[in-house]
This record gives C-alpha cells, sequence and structure tokens, in this order.
C-alpha cells in the first residue's frame, strides 16, 4: 500500500465522495443482505415490531462533513445504485474517488473500486471508514489509500489543505423517509433534528465497541468542537439554516465531557434556548448530572449501554439501571437502552433471565447486538490470539443481527440468532410498540413541566408534546384495535394511555382517535401483508456538488 502524499492537482483535485450502492435489503453478490435494510431503527433496535416499526433512512455523515471541510470541488453521492455510480464517474472523471463503507459492505466496495479502474483508471482512489479495519483489506481490494479513524484531516492533508483549520459543519437533517403504520410520516422543515458531530471516539474503550476501536480506543476521543461556545455557535448556525429546535447530538459519549456540556447550557439560558436533545451516553456518565440538569440542557432522548450488570464493564459501576430507567422516563426523557446478547458469561440457562432483566427496564426503544468480536476491535484481537474466531463466516455476515462469529463456550452458532431473535420478540410481548412507549414518556414528561416555572423548560415541553396532541390519538386507537386479539395485556395499556391523551387534550385529539384510527388500522393491516410478501424500502439516491464542483 502507498504511502499518503498530496495529491498533484492539490486543491484543484476534483473530488467524489460516494457510500455504497444499492439496493441494500436483499442477498446478492456483492454481500447485500435482506436482514440489513439502509434503516438503523428497523434494522436493530424495532425489526420485530411488525407494522409498528420505526422506519427511515439517515444521511452518511462521514462524507458530508469531509465535503464541508475541504475547499476542493467535490460531489457527494449517497445510496447511488450501481449505474448511477458508473455514470457519475465516466461524466466526471475524477481526480479522487473516495469510497466510505462498514465492514459488511466489503464485496462492494471491491466492486466500486474495479468500477474506478475500468471506468475512470486516472482517479486515484481512498478507502474509509469502519470497513478500514478489515486486516488484510489491501488485498482484498484494489484501493490507492486506505484510511483508518477520522477522515478530514487526511483528505486535507491529501490535498494540501490546512489540515488545522476549524471544523465546518454542514446542515444534517438527521433522518428522512419517515414510515411507520404503513404510511409515510410527514416530516415539515424545522420538524425533525440536525445532526451535529461533536466529537469522535470513546474513551471508555469497551471491548466490543468499534467506534471506540476506530478513533483511537481506550482512553481517547477526538474533539470537533472542544468547548460549550463552539458548539452552541455551530447548533445556533443549524436552527437557522434549517429552522430546527432539535438536534441528534452524534457523539459516542456527549454528557462525559460535563465541563462541554454545562458550558453549553449556559449560553442556552443566557439566550433563552430551548432546545431538545438526542444524545449517547454511558451510564457513569449520565449520573454525573441531576435530573433537573439533564432536563435543564434539554436531554430529551438516551442512547445508553444496558449490558448485564454481571459483564462487569467499567461505564455501568454499581448503578441499578432498571432504577435509573424509570427516573429518566418519570422526566419525559426517551431511553434506548443497548443490550448485548451472548456475552461470556451467558448460558442457555441464564439467558432468558438475562433478556427478561433487559425488558424489564420498560426502554422506549430497545436493541438487542449479539456479542461480536468487529476486526479492529480489541475483543476481536482476544478471540484470534485464543483461536475462536470462525473461520467461515463472510464479513458481510459480521454486523451483530444474524449469527455467532466466535466459538461461545455455552451456545452455538444457531442458538444466538435463536436467541437474538427471541430477545426481541420478548421486549416487544412486554412493553409493546415503541410508538406507543414513547407517547408515554412523553407524556409523562409533559404532565411533569408543563407548569415549569421557567419559560425555556416549558417552551420545550411544548414542542415536544405539540405531535402527541394531534396525530397520537389515532395512532393509539389503531394499535390498541390492532393488538386487541394478539396481546390484550399491550392492547390495555394502549388505550389507557390514549384515554390519558383525551383527557388532557380535549375534544382535538378526541376527534383524531375516531377520524384517524381507522384509517390507521387499515394501512397497519396492508402494512403487515406487505411485508409478509417480503416488501422492503430503499433510500433515494442524493447528489450534492460543493459551489467549486458546480462551477
Ligand atoms: S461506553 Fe458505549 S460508546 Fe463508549 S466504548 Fe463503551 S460501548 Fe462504546
Amino acid at each position: 500500500m502507498k504511502q499518503p502524499a498530496a495529491h498533484p492537482k492539490g486543491t484543484n483535485a476534483n473530488v467524489l465522495l460516494s457510500s455504497v450502492f444499492g439496493p441494500y435489503a436483499r442477498d446478492d453478490e456483492f454481500g447485500s443482505r435482506a436482514i440489513n435494510p439502509m434503516e438503523l431503527y428497523h434494522n436493530q433496535v424495532t425489526r420485530a415490531q411488525g407494522a409498528f416499526s420505526v422506519r427511515m433512512y439517515h444521511r452518511s455523515w462521514g462524507i458530508m462533513m469531509i465535503q464541508a471541510n475541504i475547499s476542493a470541488p467535490c460531489t457527494v453521492l449517497d445510496f447511488p445504485t450501481r449505474e448511477v455510480f458508473e455514470r457519475e464517474i465516466v461524466r466526471h472523471r475524477y481526480d479522487i474517488v473516495g469510497i466510505s463503507s462498514i465492514i459488511v459492505n466489503v464485496g462492494k466496495v471491491r466492486e466500486m473500486c474495479r468500477m474506478v479502474r475500468r471506468l475512470s483508471p486516472e482517479s486515484t482512489i481512498v478507502v474509509g471508514g469502519h470497513v478500514a479495519a478489515v486486516p488484510g483489506l489491501e488485498y482484498m481490494i484494489d484501493a490507492d489509500y486506505i484510511v483508518k479513524g477520522e477522515g478530514i484531516r487526511w483528505m486535507r492533508s491529501f490535498l494540501g489543505e490546512n489540515v488545522d483549520a476549524p471544523i465546518r459543519h454542514p446542515h444534517i437533517i438527521s433522518g428522512f423517509g419517515l414510515r411507520a403504520m404503513g404510511v409515510k410520516i410527514p416530516q415539515p422543515p424545522g420538524s425533525t433534528a440536525a445532526t451535529i458531530i461533536p466529537s469522535v471516539g470513546c474513551p471508555m474503550g469497551c471491548n466490543f465497541c468499534t467506534t471506540s476501536a476506530f478513533f483511537g480506543g481506550k482512553g481517547r476521543v477526538q474533539n470537533f468542537y472542544e468547548s460549550g461556545a463552539d458548539l452552541f455557535r455551530v447548533m445556533c448556525e443549524a436552527e437557522q439554516a434549517l429552522g430546527v429546535q432539535s438536534f441528534f447530538i452524534m457523539d459516542e459519549n456527549f454528557l462525559l465531557q460535563r465541563r462541554r456540556a454545562l458550558e453549553l447550557l449556559d449560553l442556552m439560558k443566557a439566550a433563552g434556548k430551548s432546545w431538545s436533545f438526542y444524545v449517547f451516553s454511558s451510564v457513569n456518565a449520565l449520573r454525573k448530572y441531576t435530573a433537573e440538569e439533564l432536563v435543564d440542557l434539554g436531554v430529551s432522548w438516551v442512547w445508553m449501554g444496558l449490558e448485564s450488570p454481571k459483564s462487569g464493564y467499567a461505564k455501568l459501576g454499581d448503578t441499578d439501571t432498571r432504577d435509573l430507567a424509570r427516573r429518566l422516563r418519570e422526566h419525559g426523557i426517551k431511553l434506548l437502552g443497548s443490550s448485548i446478547i451472548g456475552l461470556e458469561h451467558h448460558t442457555p440457562a441464564n439467558i432468558t433471565e438475562e433478556i427478561d432483566y433487559a425488558v424489564e427496564h420498560e426502554t422506549d426503544f430497545h436493541q438487542f447486538m449479539l456479542y461480536t468480536p468487529v476486526p479492529g476491535t480489541p475483543l476481536y484481537r482476544q478471540m484470534a490470539e485464543e483461536g475462536r474466531l470462525l473461520d467461515d463466516v463472510d464479513l458481510a455476515d459480521i454486523h451483530g443481527q444474524y449469527k455467532f462469529n466466535f466459538s461461545h463456550s455455552a451456545i452455538s452458532r444457531e442458538e444466538s440468532k435463536i436467541l437474538l431473535d427471541d430477545a426481541f420478540a420478548r421486549d416487544y410481548e412486554r412493553n409493546g410498540p415503541s410508538l406507543y412507549r414513547i407517547c408515554r414518556t412523553t407524556l409523562a414528561g409533559w404532565k411533569r413541566y408543563k407548569a415549569h416555572p421557567d419559560p425555556r423548560v416549558r417552551r420545550r415541553f411544548e414542542w415536544e408534546v405539540r405531535s402527541i396532541s394531534r396525530a397520537y390519538s389515532g395512532l393509539l386507537w389503531a394499535m390498541e384495535h390492532r393488538l386487541r386479539k394478539t396481546n390484550t395485556a399491550v392492547s390495555d395499556k394502549v388505550r389507557s394511555l390514549r384515554l390519558e391523551l383525551d383527557a388532557e387534550f380535549g375534544r382535538l385529539a378526541w376527534v383524531t382517535a375516531r377520524l384517524l384510527g381507522p384509517l390507521l388500522l387499515w394501512t397497519s393491516w396492508r402494512e403487515e401483508r406487505r411485508l409478509a410478501k417480503g416488501r422492503t424500502w430503499e433510500p433515494p439516491t442524493i447528489i450534492e456538488r460543493s459551489e467549486r464542483a458546480l462551477t
């Protein structure tokens, strides 16, 4: 593999940055898998929830960040088809073609490199993203450079630009194409959060964590924005450009940097900002804050690891996470819990108890993943040293939603898939659709804070409750009727919540339930039938050219 050296055209090089080609939700020769659609939530969080699954797409934020931070003319191609990718490289004869991918899509990266070599042989090929962690990748694909870790600095250096220039944040809508209950949910401007990326990596360094490992591992984090003031400025810009007041903070452990978070809070208070934040946090980081601080800061949703207390991960300490989850709910903070199936101490005898423990958290969403040694992680190295990696597992199947890729002392590869599916099913059976659960938590927050003395806090809860005060009553009506025969206990809980909504929001909620409810009941049935026939959805291709690329 050649060493990085500046491209001869420097900052005048014409750059294409592309994600891998679709379609995605199918089994094909390039490594796509039907169980892995390009829908994060449906793929690994709500997939057992049938028509109630939350389905949406997220852009490839890494290449958007690179485009915004280089001066060279640059085009971003997101979710291309093979044909669109081919047309783009033939028409524009790019000097540099950058391909970003996760590990499972290595077959598509290989094919895209082949296409570039054949159709645009003068192009320099750069491959980045998590796929770069695959050992021996340089022998699997025909690329000029494979970039591990953060890519902005690398690309600036390759183009002869200032690597230390401040990071410009692109304006990113966090999700699009939202679907649930068989209908496309309108996302008017300003209604969907903007994505903000304050840092990459996480210093906790859990042994299985790909993101932590990819950006330096234990003890390391790379800040794009060091101070609360930097973040506040970036958020104000996004607020103005996109009309948003909520932010999806794409930082593996945002709350861990308490000084930065509280500085941001001071600035928000001074400017009267009623922003909502959706954050990732480890348990130990969350415990550094009082509930009041979290509410003040606008923390509305937390994605948090809830591994077994017997797992021994430092981030969990001795916290009673069930109690923590309950307290968050009471303050209107929605929780996405993430639990691992197949930890070393799991056995067929204790796994049901462990899954039930996870389910008892009653989180709004629950992700289950198989314990998976992914290339690049400490766990992968450990398993390799112990000779426990299974040889015959395709890289396309190493994603934690299928079967083990290692030899577990008590659970077989086949059993692992059954146990994983069982975990999703148990969570759904006991706790019901996530759409119901987020309504429950949002209403609890509203009731608690609607009369809060600080207008900034009140305004946030008014904003958060706006959606459930309208259409949600119809959604709950349909859910209640849909589940009446299959899960009476959950159907009853949904009904009580609907009546609570009616009592809180009066006639409008009542009328919505009667008008919209039957329609959503019918679209849910139709969706279930479509899903049973194997219907899938794919994101549209998006092309974005920088100003210099247009001239
Ligand atoms: S705390 Fe979460 S983000 Fe941090 S290393 Fe552990 S799993 Fe990764």
